[in-house]
């Protein structure tokens, strides 16, 4: 084994540095570096000595907040594998994962979805962490070795857990620090507002290793994120697009009483609309990320400074230690501006999906080239346009529609908060495209049509617009497409037949 940088190393150097300094607050709850090293020592001894082994899969089940975050590293610090799961999910998904990712154990507030050789409540993590040796606990672990394993969005099939290595997760964090966090100082406050099971948990290691502190809110609403982020002075968060719509819709913003300097998006795509809005209203702070659990939130960012009005559309430019390139279907790079598959590469990608060989070599080259399953196109200046998930794309009389392109113009219509595109089966079209939108005002269908026609080729119109009272979602906030086409698939077959 190579000798390498442990994750628990930074923690301690952090401890070090920066010692009673507040690195977490949750509630009225206030960690300082030095006892967040002390916590993960101790909780890393507690769980080795409850018969976990290093390497070993241990679930972690715990909504947002400081059991969770101690939880994880004292994990890497004990050289066990954690697996997140998201509290917003269901027993039946949350059993799947445990299964499929052959967790040995389960940390838990209480749910416990699938049975497991241990399972440990965050009611015994005081005890634990009382009884424990007091004294360093480092195992260290081969820098190719699984540190996590991520679950996929899971929006076209079964998601698949994805292993993450310590090798990826520190050029993860390296990512973060050149590119889109480059100046982070002790002074500095990250706002989590996501679930940190997710890409929000992204920003803790790069926030905690420059003394900064990580906030983590108890529970999102529009007008608490305001309140906390006002009250913390947050200088950073991260939000999926629907969150920021929901910020928009719903919460009283007062810019000069805010200190934010980056808010992070990604993990879907976002209205170029709904960003022109967010920067009207909160500032041009925006920043963008483009990434994947195979690549963890980094393969391009959209910098504040670029969020020009004809750069909305954008998902911006790759990191620096990040390639990426356009290939066609043949596998070979295509010329600027054409659209093929978005391929990356860079030290953060995964080394595979967990027990899944043949979708490893599909998506993972020998060469270390990630194939994303994202279509996009490269343009003259570098910066990434995407149009769709390869999956997602509608083929209609031969024509190929992006969903993406046909969201976006239905958003542009005053009256729609939210829509969701896709092919519906067609006997003589093959597919047709159908939409289902969620309405802020009243608008007829026939305005719906004609807004579309006016800015739409006829075969990317949808024939089929239906109006919902909400679009199913995951448990991360992204826009089922596969729930969506099945119930438009339905009302159309109804129809059909009336
Ligand atoms: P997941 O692995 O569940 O995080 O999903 C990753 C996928 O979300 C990517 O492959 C993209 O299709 C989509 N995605 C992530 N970030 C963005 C972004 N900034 N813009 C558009 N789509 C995105």
């Amino acid at each position: 084994m190579t000798q390498h940088l442990q994750i628990g190393d930074l923690i301690t150097r952090a401890a070090r540095t920066f010692g009673a300094a507040p690195a977490l607050v949750h509630g009225d709850r206030t960690v300082s570096f030095a006892e967040f090293d002390r916590l993960t020592d101790r909780l890393g001894h507690a769980l080795l000595a409850r018969g976990l082994a290093p390497g070993d899969h241990v679930a972690v089940l715990v909504p947002n907040g400081i059991d969770g975050v101690v939880a994880y590293y004292a994990l890497a610090k004990a050289g066990l594998v954690r697996v997140p799961l998201n509290a917003r999910e269901t027993d039946v998904e949350l059993a799947y994962k445990m299964t499929d990712s052959a967790a040995r154990a389960l940390i838990t507030d209480g749910r416990i979805p699938a049975e497991a050789d241990i399972v440990i409540g965050t009611a015994e993590l005081d005890a634990m962490i009382a009884d424990a040796p007091d004294s360093p606990c480092r195992v260290a672990r081969d820098p190719e070795a699984p540190l996590r394993l991520a679950y996929t969005g899971g929006t076209t099939g079964k998601p698949k857990a994805v292993v993450l290595t310590t090798r990826s997760e520190l050029a993860e964090v390296a990512n973060f620090l050149v590119d889109l966090l480059p100046d982070l100082t002790p002074d500095s406050v990250m706002l989590h507002a996501a679930p940190i099971t997710h890409g929000s948990g992204a920003f803790f290691l790069p926030h905690l290793v420059k003394g900064a502190r990580n906030v983590i809110l108890p529970k999102f609403t529009p007008q608490a994120f305001v309140d906390a982020a006002v009250e913390h002075g947050a200088t950073a968060t991260f939000m999926v697009p629907t969150m920021i719509a929901m910020l928009l819709e719903d919460a009283v913003i007062d810019r000069d009483r805010l200190r934010l300097s980056r808010l992070c998006y990604g993990g879907a795509p976002i209205a170029p609309t709904l960003l022109a809005r967010g920067i009207e209203t909160i500032g041009p702070v925006f920043a963008q990320l483009y990434g994947q659990a195979e690549a963890p939130l980094a393969i391009t960012c959209l910098q504040p400074w670029e969020h020009t009005p004809e750069r909305l559309g954008s998902a911006g430019k790759p990191y620096t230690f990040v390639e990426v390139e356009i290939r066609g279907a043949d596998g070979a790079p295509v010329p600027v501006g054409a659209e093929g598959e978005v391929v990356t590469r860079g030290p953060h990608t995964m080394s595979g999906y967990w027990q899944r060989p043949e979708a490893t070599a599909e998506t993972l080259g020998a060469d270390g080239w990630l194939r994303t399953g994202d279509i996009g196109r490269l343009d003259a200046d570098g910066f990434l346009h995407l149009l769709d998930r390869r999956h997602d794309v509608i083929i209609s009389g031969g024509f190929n529609v992006y969903p993406r392109e046909v969201e976006d113009v239905l958003l542009t219509h005053p009256a729609v908060r939210e829509a969701a595109v896709v092919g519906v089966d067609d006997a003589r079209w093959g597919q047709r495209v159908a939409a289902a939108v969620v309405l802020r005002d009243r608008v007829d269908d026939q305005a719906l049509l004609d807004h579309c026609a006016e800015r739409l080729a006829g075969f990317k119109r949808p024939r089929l617009i239906e109006r919902w009272d909400e679009l199913p979602k995951s448990a991360v906030g992204k826009s089922l497409r596969r729930t969506v086409r099945e119930t438009l698939q339905k009302s159309l077959e109804v129809s059909d037949h009336a």
